[in-house]
């Protein structure tokens, strides 16, 4: 029998407000344990929580992004249950009327286009932190966490593999960075995501039983746990078993799930309408002047360049991974780069150099001014492509200025024809039996003269001038 996967996520994100979501509590990641803390992220008794704007501008931007239908009505509910890391005893969530619904994203995985139902986007508070410490046999809480940010977006089962998954969360990651809603940093936990997968025999309209993955902390981990209970649940069903619904954890040493508990379900947390906060009731301006002024994003930066400028796909994709890289590239464009060019800079020379140095884009401190002067030197005929590298090697950790560079180590290319030719008749002197290898066909040859006249010219010469000249002595004598 063949076996169809369904997955569905849940995939909370962090959001980038300098603030927490009911409390003015810095937002900052790490720092001293509970020292971003105050009594309303803590639950003091009397302690009133009052919601940020902020995010809820952030979430109606995710959700815009999503192609949400955001509600002009919505309200908070708590959902309670005791755990060291929550010290309110609950948390404040959305479970009855969320901020945002029925959206929908096309996702372009390498196994395939497809389209993802957005169950719903809610906004809700992060918990705490335990540390656990095996040598001292203790857990300690770190409550720094409590209070910051977050939105849940649930998807449909709509997923049927791992690739699809990864591709969905690329371009949530990237939607919500161009945003400049959240740093999506999955190594700080800003990124987290529950999977949920049931297996059913393909054609099957029925949904099989699922699990819930949690502590994926990497989308190689993803994939990797996505292929094991996939499988895991399989082997279960062909043995007679049944897949019991339940909470797994991933295992990334052991490259297994486990089971945590057995499946919650709403009415198992009490949930109730939030009394110390008012519903959230959105003007239509609001949202109408939220979804003006949303960013391109990186999609419709991609099919642009590729329209408006004839850029490889690959380029396109690789430029607009990351919103600084794609500014930087619109800069230069703008400054009069031909995109072309601009475009083979970044993807040579500048992503070349920032994974050198394993940097981000936005580490980067050369301005597209100082690469787009470059760059126009060899568009001039002022510096040779590889002198130009040479340069741009120079200028690229402090922003350093190119004519100064240039100047200063005489690196102007020569484009005096006589410097030239006479280089070119030392080279052949020098080297009698190239020119013979020349003559007699070994095409070889001519590469090395023109090298000779190069060196004899210290690599400044225009490689255009240099073979043409060779070209008419060696053939004219
Ligand atoms: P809960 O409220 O228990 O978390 P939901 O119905 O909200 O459950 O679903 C949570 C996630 O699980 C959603 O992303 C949904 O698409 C996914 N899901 C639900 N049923 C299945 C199933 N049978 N197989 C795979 N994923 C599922
Ligand atoms: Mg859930
Ligand atoms: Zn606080």
């Amino acid at each position: 029998m063949t076996w169809e996967t369904v997955i569905g996520l849940e995939t909370h994100v962090e959001l980038a407000t300098k603030t927490k979501i009911f409390c003015s509590c810095t937002t900052q990641f790490g720092g001293a344990p509970n020292t971003h803390c105050c009594p309303v992220c803590t639950g003091m008794p009397g302690a009133l929580p009052v919601l940020n704007e902020k995010v809820l501008e952030f979430a109606v931007k995710a959700a815009l992004a999503l192609n949400c239908t955001v509600t002009r009505y919505s309200k908070f509910d708590r959902k309670n249950y005791f755990y060291p890391d929550l010290p309110k005893a609950y948390q404040i969530s959305q479970l009855y009327l969320p901020i945002a619904r029925d959206g929908r994203v096309e996702v372009d995985a390498p196994s395939g286009p497809c389209t993802v139902g957005i169950h719903e986007l809610h906004m809700e508070e992060d918990a705490g932190k335990l540390v656990h410490d095996p040598w001292l046999d203790q857990t300690r809480a770190d409550y720094n966490r409590c209070g910051v940010p977050l939105i849940e977006i649930v998807t449909q089962p709509d997923f049927r593999s791992a690739d699809q998954v990864i591709a969905y969360l690329e371009l949530l990651k990237e939607t919500l960075q161009y945003l400049g809603v959240s740093d999506c940093k999955m190594q700080e936990g800003s990124l987290r995501c529950d999977v949920n997968l049931s297996v059913r025999p393909l054609g099957s309209e029925a949904l099989g039983t699922r699990t819930e993955m949690k502590n994926l902390s990497s989308f190689k981990a993803i994939a990797r746990a996505i292929d094991y209970e996939a499988r895991r649940q399989i082997e279960l069903i062909q043995e007679g078993k049944r897949v019991v619904q339940e909470t797994r954890r991933w295992d990334e040493n052991k490259d297994a799930t486990y089971a945590m508990r057995s499946k919650e379900n709403a009415q198992d947390y009490r949930y109730f309408p939030e009394p110390d906060l008012p519903p959230v009731q959105l003007s239509e301006d609001y949202v109408a002047s939220l979804r003006a002024a949303q960013p391109e994003l990186a999609a419709e930066k991609r099919a642009r360049y590729q329209a408006d400028y004839g850029l490889p796909s690959y380029h396109c994709q690789m430029i607009t991974s990351d919103r600084i890289l794609a500014r930087f590239f619109e800069d230069l464009v703008a400054l009069g780069t031909p995109p072309k060019q601009g475009a083979n800079w970044i993807m040579g020379e500048v992503l070349g150099a920032l994974s050198a140095k394993g940097m981000n884009p936005g580490d980067m401190k050369l301005s597209a001014a100082t690469l787009a002067r470059l760059i126009a030197l060899v568009e001039e005929g002022r510096l040779n492509r590889n002198t130009a590298v040479k340069v741009f090697e120079a200028v690229f950790d402090d922003d350093g200025d190119v004519e100064t560079y240039v100047r200063d180590h005489g690196l102007e290319q020569v484009r005096d024809t006589g410097l030239v030719e006479a280089a070119v008749a030392r080279a052949l002197e020098a080297n009698p039996q190239s020119v013979t290898d020349f003559r007699s066909g070994k095409e070889k040859a001519f590469g090395f003269l023109v090298g000779q006249v190069m060196r004899e010219l210290k690599g400044k010469a225009d490689p255009k001038l240099v073979n043409e000249l060779l070209h008419r002595v060696l053939q004219g004598s």
